[in-house]
């Protein structure tokens, strides 16, 4: 159906308390939800608002999260489209996706529109392409950078794009007057761990020896995306033993399963095992 093509959301309830850490890229990203709330302040004295910025971060990090609390502070609607659902595509149905993404996008706007693994498609030609999914691929990218010229920048419509990786991207795409923008995010610091333990323990029932600053102390290189797992691990561990709330041993095993998978995962996508 129609409505399966792509995601739209009306009412976005996320805002940027629920993206936690991140401050300069809150910082930087505030500047879009001004666009959005009001055009004309900065439209008066001739400037152009940008049509889009790139987020670019390590998976699981909150750019998606980051993208729908600019819609949710602004109050306008989300449309989400994902590149790797246009990996094997027929012919056709990617481009023809895009054009009925921004058709209805016009129609809602003013609004945010978020590519997440934008380099799904936009990958410039001839780098790590897969093989039988070329041309389509190519007729989506030119049918997203059609798009992208095709409207005002006044039209109130501003494209949020994620990536992983930047340096595939086609230069296409980050010519002025397009993703002319890049916010980082990076995975969180100490300090940026306890914030987001401090979000994800707060629908938790926790034992009182349970400690945030501890939790952050003891997952280095943990994204956000992991110390939600974590959380969500930890209370149905503590569940299956009976407990009446989750205790720091609970997390403490929860931290070695959620290491454990992510030591699998490396295994299966590291080339040289
Ligand atoms: P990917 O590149 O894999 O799509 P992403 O950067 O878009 O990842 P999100 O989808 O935003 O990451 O994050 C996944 C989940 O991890 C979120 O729904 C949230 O539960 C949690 N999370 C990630 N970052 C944060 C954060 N900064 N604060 C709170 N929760 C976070």
């Amino acid at each position: 159906s129609k409505a399966a093509l792509f995601d739209a959301e009306n009412k976005v309830k996320i805002t940027f308390n629920d993206a936690a850490g991140l401050e300069e890229a809150k910082e930087e990203i505030k500047e879009i939800v001004d666009f959005l709330q009001n055009p004309g302040k900065f439209t008066t004295l001739g400037g152009k608002i940008p049509k889009g910025a790139l987020l670019v971060g390590p998976p699981g990090t909150g750019k998606t999260l980051l993208a729908k609390a600019v819609a949710g502070e602004a109050g306008v609607p989300f449309f989400t489209l994902s590149g790797s659902d246009f990996v094997e595509m027929f012919v056709g149905v990617g481009a023809a996706r895009v054009r009925d993404l921004f058709k209805q996008a016009k129609e809602k706007a003013p609004c945010i529109v978020f590519i997440d693994e934008i380099d799904a498609i936009g990958r410039s030609r001839g780098k790590g392409q897969m093989p039988g999914s070329n041309d389509e691929r190519e007729n989506t990218l030119n049918s997203l950078l059609v798009e992208m010229d095709g409207f005002s920048t006044d039209s109130g419509v501003i494209i949020l794009a994620a990536t992983n990786r930047p340096d595939v991207l086609d230069s296409a795409l980050l010519r002025p007057g397009r993703f002319d923008r890049q916010i980082s995010i990076d995975k969180p610091d100490i300090i940026g761990r306890e914030a987001i333990f401090k979000v994800h323990l707060k629908p938790i029932k926790q034992h009182e020896n349970v400690d945030a600053k501890k939790l952050a102390a003891q997952t280095p290189g943990f994204a956000g995306a992991e110390i939600a797992n974590v959380c969500n691990e930890a209370a149905l561990i503590a569940a299956r033993r009976d407990k009446k709330a989750v205790d720091m041993a609970d997390f403490q095993d929860a931290i070695d399963r959620v290491i454990g998978g992510l030591e699998k995962k490396n295994k299966i996508i590291s080339p040289e095992e």
